[in-house]
């Protein structure tokens, strides 16, 4: 059965539950009971009839489920002529089924409303004039218009003198921001202001967009451990129901009471609000631009206790301007940021890209590079004009030239090192300042009170520049030194302590992602939105948005918990008063509904869960600004 011939059918039986009890309940205030009774029979057989159905598939999947107690309580209400009793657990449980769609619908909202702005077409200028082009035949170069309303379709730099983007929908930033030409712009945000041209960097697919409508949807398909957690719980449930409505018939002599008992247990949305809570956990922080891959994802963040930060690019803007470039061999500085900048070219790391940037804005031309070889987080070698090229961190280099020893140039402030090779012999090196992030301590703050115990850094930098530039920060450690797998290393030591989160960047910190509890990518750039070995991705560039994702995940799982105990618990409570005669079937089923319904809209709490300290952004997205 496909979903559409499935929601019809949850709407019959539904429309059948409510005729059956409304008719019966017309007839028996007229008088005539008998006719009632045969109403309210007919109104929930077909309902119970469809139950029985969908349990025996799930039974021969092998899972017991809460259907069961639902079952019983109708069955066991016919057999001893509680029709009205039975009505009105046939009407709870259709219409529980409803309700579900509904809350599960009001908890997708955020992430929905991130996929339904796809742009289909785009305006392209061509030879003077404008033209409709569906979105996957932009190339990258193309020049389009875009309107004042428009999402913008794919990434690309603005060509026009400024532009106003909204990047809100993507990132809860409420603030339009300002884009001078030239500036990246990120697809799917909104042109806030005049209309403006932009040249595609990007083609649809390998756009930012694309990327975050992938996690999205990747996302909304997941299920959590804990959803599992309540199947698991639902047998132990049984048992006790089951037990409870047998002793109360067993020493009363009266079958009434076990009815009575079975239609107050019978929890039917009870078992949703876990699932509710949780994807209610992930459209909120969708809407503050922390993508959670999943529930499950989003409950091993609630968890985490130890965090290890990525220095460059995550802690550090990782945009480095060159601060000196020093020459070892002769070579001069623009022949050593040449040769730097033409093979970084060939590398995604942040460091390779400002270099790039740099040389550029001298006005340098960059030959391709040839036979390339990148060792990710360390270094490449290349071939630039037919000369052998390396250029990296200053061991990686070191340790492949002839002349390294001793060449340490001095560090200012905030700063990194980048050395560079040509034919087998140190040219120099360029020290490159790389200032932390602006709200880096406070963010550490803020997560030291939401419970992280241990915060530690892991850099492939030099100790001496990581203890500079984190002086003051109160980090419990410094990693320095590290390659791509030392950093992995760290990961695995750090976990058999207590859940790790590690946060670096998608490309060159890939592997530790992984290997983390947790793994937290940076700013989702292009296609790394949806960066495979990341759980998270911020889609703002932004580290301080951490703790607000760890901050909702924690209370997300709190609600999910807590509607689980307490929906239980009542259940409980209402199973005893039926025991003991305190509740008559019909007062029963109204009790449990009242419960169910309680408990759904408390796990639809998590939809308004507001992190603190995220209402004022202190500046703007830096990822559209660059
Ligand atoms: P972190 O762990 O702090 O993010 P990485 O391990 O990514 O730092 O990089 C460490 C150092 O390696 C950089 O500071 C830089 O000196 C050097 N490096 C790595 N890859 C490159 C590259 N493609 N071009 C230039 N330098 C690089
Ligand atoms: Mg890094």
């Amino acid at each position: 059965m496909d979903h559409l011939q499935t929601d019809r059918l949850k709407t019959l039986l539904l429309g059948i539950a409510l005729t059956g009890l409304i008719l019966g309940l017309a007839f028996y205030a007229t008088g005539r009971p008998d006719l009632a009774t045969t109403v309210w029979f007919a109104g929930v057989a077909p309902v119970l009839a469809a139950l029985v159905v969908e349990i025996a598939r799930s039974l021969s999947r092998g899972e017991v489920g809460l259907d069961i107690v639902a079952a019983l309580s109708m069955s066991a209400a016919l057999t001893f002529g509680e029709t009205l009793a039975a009505a009105v657990v046939a009407l709870m449980y259709s219409g529980g089924t409803f309700l579900e769609g509904f809350a599960e619908g009001r908890a997708r909202a955020e992430m929905r409303n991130l996929l339904s702005r796809v742009p289909r077409m785009a305006t392209r200028h061509l030879n003077g004039g404008l033209q409709e082009v569906p979105l996957d035949e932009i190339a990258p170069g193309d020049r389009l218009l875009i309107r004042q309303g428009d999402v913008v379709p794919v990434d690309g730099h603005v060509a026009s003198a400024s532009a106003f983007l909204d990047t809100s929908a993507l990132t809860g930033e409420s603030l339009p921001v300002r884009l001078d030409r030239g500036a990246d712009a990120m697809s799917g945000s909104t042109n806030a202001g005049e209309a403006f041209d932009l040249i595609a960097t990007h083609e649809a697919k390998d756009s930012t967009y694309a990327g975050i409508v992938r996690l999205v949807e990747q996302a909304q398909r997941s299920k959590a451990p804990m959803a599992r957690l309540a199947d698991r719980w639902s047998l132990g449930f049984l048992a006790v129901t089951v037990a409870i409505a047998f002793a109360a018939w067993w020493f009363t002599g009266d079958p009434i009471r076990a009815v009575a008992v079975l239609v107050v247990a019978t929890p039917c949305p009870l078992i949703l609000a876990v699932p509710v809570a949780l994807v209610a956990g992930l459209s909120r922080a969708a809407h503050f631009g922390v993508l959670i891959k999943g529930a499950k994802p989003l409950e091993a963040m609630a968890r985490i206790s130890t965090l290890i930060l990525d220095k460059t690019g995550t802690l550090t803007d990782g945009r480095p301007q060159i601060v000196s470039i020093d020459s070892h061999d002769g070579m001069g500085a623009d022949d050593i940021l040449r040769f730097a900048a033409a093979l970084d070219q060939a590398s995604k790391h942040p460091v390779a890209q400002a270099i790039v940037a740099a040389a550029k804005a001298r006005g340098l031309s960059l030959p391709a590079p040839e036979d390339v070889v990148e060792m990710p987080g360390e270094g490449v070698l290349g071939r630039i004009d037919a000369r052998q090229v390396i250029v990296g961190g200053e061991d990686f280099v070191a340790q492949r030239v002839a002349n390294a020893a001793g060449e340490h140039p001095q560090l200012a402030a905030g700063s990194l090192m980048v050395a560079v090779a040509v034919d087998g012999r140190l040219a120099g090196h360029m020290v490159m300042s790389d200032p932390l992030r602006a709200g880096a301590g406070e963010m550490l703050a803020r997560l030291r009170e939401q419970g992280i115990t241990r915060i530690l850094l892991a850099t492939g930098d030099r100790v001496e520049v990581a203890d500079r530039v984190t002086q003051g920060l109160g980090l419990d450690s410094i990693h320095a030194g590290l390659t791509p797998d030392g950093k992995v290393n760290l990961v695995l030591v750090e976990r058999q302590t207590g859940p790790v989160m590690m946060v670096g960047d998608g490309v060159n910190d890939a592997p530790a992602l992984a290997a983390a509890d947790v793994g937290v990518a940076m700013g989702a750039r292009g296609a790394a939105a949806s960066a495979d070995a990341a759980d998270v991705v911020l889609l703002v560039d932004r580290v301080d948005r951490i703790a607000p994702g760890i901050e909702i995940a924690r209370r997300a799982r709190q609600i999910a918990l807590q509607s689980v105990v307490a929906g239980i618990g009542l259940s409980v409570l209402g199973m005893i008063a039926a025991a003991f005669g305190y509740l008559s079937p019909v007062q029963g089923a109204l009790l449990q509904e009242v419960i169910d319904v309680a408990v759904i809209l408390n796990a639809l709490r998590a939809l308004r869960i507001s992190p603190s300290g995220i209402d004022a952004p202190k500046n703007q997205i830096e990822g559209a600004t660059t």
